[in-house]
This record gives structure tokens, sequence and C-alpha cells, in this order.
């Protein structure tokens, strides 16, 4: 990163360049819990190689982390299985939003990525044959690399799980196609509690901070991934990651990210950082208005993009 001010100070400027852009989006509402979130909200935060933690607004308070959590079910089970994931999913943009059910039934059950709907629910199927609690794997994992245990929040993956019909629809084709192979209910179950990790802007940053790292945690001092998944995780959030607006956001911040409804977004700049940001209030895609604004000011005011 090129920045010719600190990391503090482009936090500083980013907080006040944002603020025209609350009111453009809606939180999520299909998940009860998560439309009764204050919209104002707005957290980032940066945590380099180097271990340096660089915070703003409301960056330690938590959140619903929901889609970005697929990002460590897939290490998970990448690192537990290995390429035999990808028998059960596959690795290209979907071009259609994250719980779309008609692409399954003519690619023979088989999700077109990870990061749909579909394809975390494969990749739930594939951690139930490992444990019999994946969202808790995923949970320890995630708080192991933030250094602070984390909850499952369980009135939010309550909340999904009574309204999870889509989802419902999608497990259960899948089940019929041999792509799940666990009872739908059961992967439903799952894979709503993992959804419902909930995590703080900097707990997430030094979460994926590995994935700038080639796989290091300069956090713990641990090396989570090896190097080649590192790469390719990173390759699957640029192409991936933010689903069907996966081309204008590589546009506007050029940076391999996760977002998740909850409102968080998590970027990766390889070799130097992690950058977490939140904020409520959703486009119709299902990413932070707020906090892609937020990520393209931290490209530009950084020159860090990786394109
Ligand atoms: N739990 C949400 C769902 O399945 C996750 C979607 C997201 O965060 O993008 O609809």
């Amino acid at each position: 990163m090129k920045q010719s001010i600190s990391l503090a100070d482009v936090l500083g400027e980013i907080s006040v360049l944002v603020r025209p852009h609350f009111g453009k989006g809606k939180p999520a509402h299909y998940i009860p819990q998560l439309a009764a979130v204050d919209p104002r909200k707005f957290g980032m935060a940066v945590v380099t190689v180097r271990g340096e933690e660089y915070v703003t607004g409301d960056a330690d308070e938590p959140f619903s982390a929901q889609s970005i959590t697929k990002l460590f079910s897939l290490g998970l089970a990448l690192n537990r299985i290995g390429d035999e994931v990808w028998t059960r999913v596959g690795k290209e943009p979907s071009g259609t939003p994250f719980n779309y059910l008609s692409q399954l039934e003519h690619e023979q059950g088989v999700p077109r990525n990870p990061f749909i709907n579909p394809g975390a629910l494969a990749v739930t199927d594939i951690l139930l044959d490992v444990v019999a609690e994946p969202a808790k794997l995923v949970r320890d994992f995630m708080g192991m690399l933030a250094t602070e245990p984390l909850t499952i929040d369980d009135e939010v993956a309550g909340g999904e799980i009574a309204t999870a019909h889509k989802n419902r629809a999608i497990a259960n084709l899948m089940r019929e196609f041999g792509t799940i192979q666990h009872d739908p209910e059961t992967v439903i179950d799952a894979y709503c509690r993992q959804c419902a990790i909930t995590l703080t802007c900097r707990q997430l940053a030094r979460a994926a901070l590995p994935l700038a790292a080639g796989g290091f945690s300069p956090v713990v001092e641990e090396t989570v991934f090896p190097q080649r998944l590192a790469r390719r995780l990173n390759a699957l959030l640029l192409t991936c990651g933010i689903y069907d607006s996966v081309g204008s956001f590589a546009y506007r911040v050029g940076l391999p990210a996760k977002s998740g409804v909850g409102g968080g977004i998590v970027a990766i700049v390889p070799g130097q950082a992690a950058v977490a940001v939140w904020s409520p209030e959703l486009d119709r895609f299902g990413t932070s208005v707020v906090g892609a604004y937020a990520l393209e000011h931290f490209s530009q005011l950084t020159n860090c993009s990786v394109l």
C-alpha cells in the first residue's frame, strides 16, 4: 500500500467520505433479526501482516457474519478433504443471485461456486461427514484466528431456520441430485447456525489475515492454509465473492472480497493486510452499500488494488 497518509488518517477520511451514502440501501429484511439492526452503523478495521491494527467507527461492535463465514467453511473443507470438494461444487462466477434455484436444475445439482447458497450448502454437507456440528467448527476456527472466542447468535439462527424456505428448496433439489447427501433439514440447520456467527470488524480482519499472508496468521503465528490454498481462496473471492455484482465490485475496488447480508465485507490486500467493513444497508445484490464505498475509497487512497 503506497498511501502518502497514515492508515489511521485513511480510515478517518473514509469515515467522512462514506456519510453521503447512508440511506441508499436497506438492511436484510428476510432474516427477521437482521431487519432490526440500526442501519446507520459503520465500522472498519485494517490488520496488516505486521500485526498492526487500525480501526474506525463501530469496528468493535459485533454483527452477523452471514455469508462471510463461507470463506472459512470452504477453507476448512479444502484443508480436511482436499480437491474432492470440487466434485460437488464448481469454481465459476454464477452471474445469478446468491439464492437462485433454477440454475441448479440445469447443472445437475452442481452449484456454480462455493459462495452462492447452493455451493455453501454443499460445503456444509461435506463438513457434516467430518463433524456433527460444522457451525461450531467454523466458529472455533474463526475465533482461534481472531484470538477471541466467537458466538453463534441463536436468535438470528432460529429466525433464519424458520424462514429459510428458498434455501430449503435448494437443499432438497440438491439432495435429489446427490450433491447433498445428508438430510436437507440437518444441512439447513447447520448452515443457518454457521451464518449466525457473530463477530466484530477487528475480529474479522484478524481472522482473514492468513489470506493476505500466504496462509500464515501473523496474529496467532501459525500456518492455517498451505500457501497455494490461500492463493486459490483469493482467486475464488475475486471471481465469486460478491455474487452477481462481482464484476462491478472488482472494477470499483479491485480486491478479493466476501460480502454477507449482515452488512459485513472482508477484503484481502495480498501480502499486506486484511480489511473488514460493516454497515447494514444492502444493495439489491446483498452487499453493504456503505461498506463497498468504504473499500473503494480505501483502495484509491492506499493504491492497493490487485488489478
Ligand atoms: N444466511 C444468508 C442466506 O442464506 C446468507 C446470504 C449472504 O450473507 O449473502 O440467505
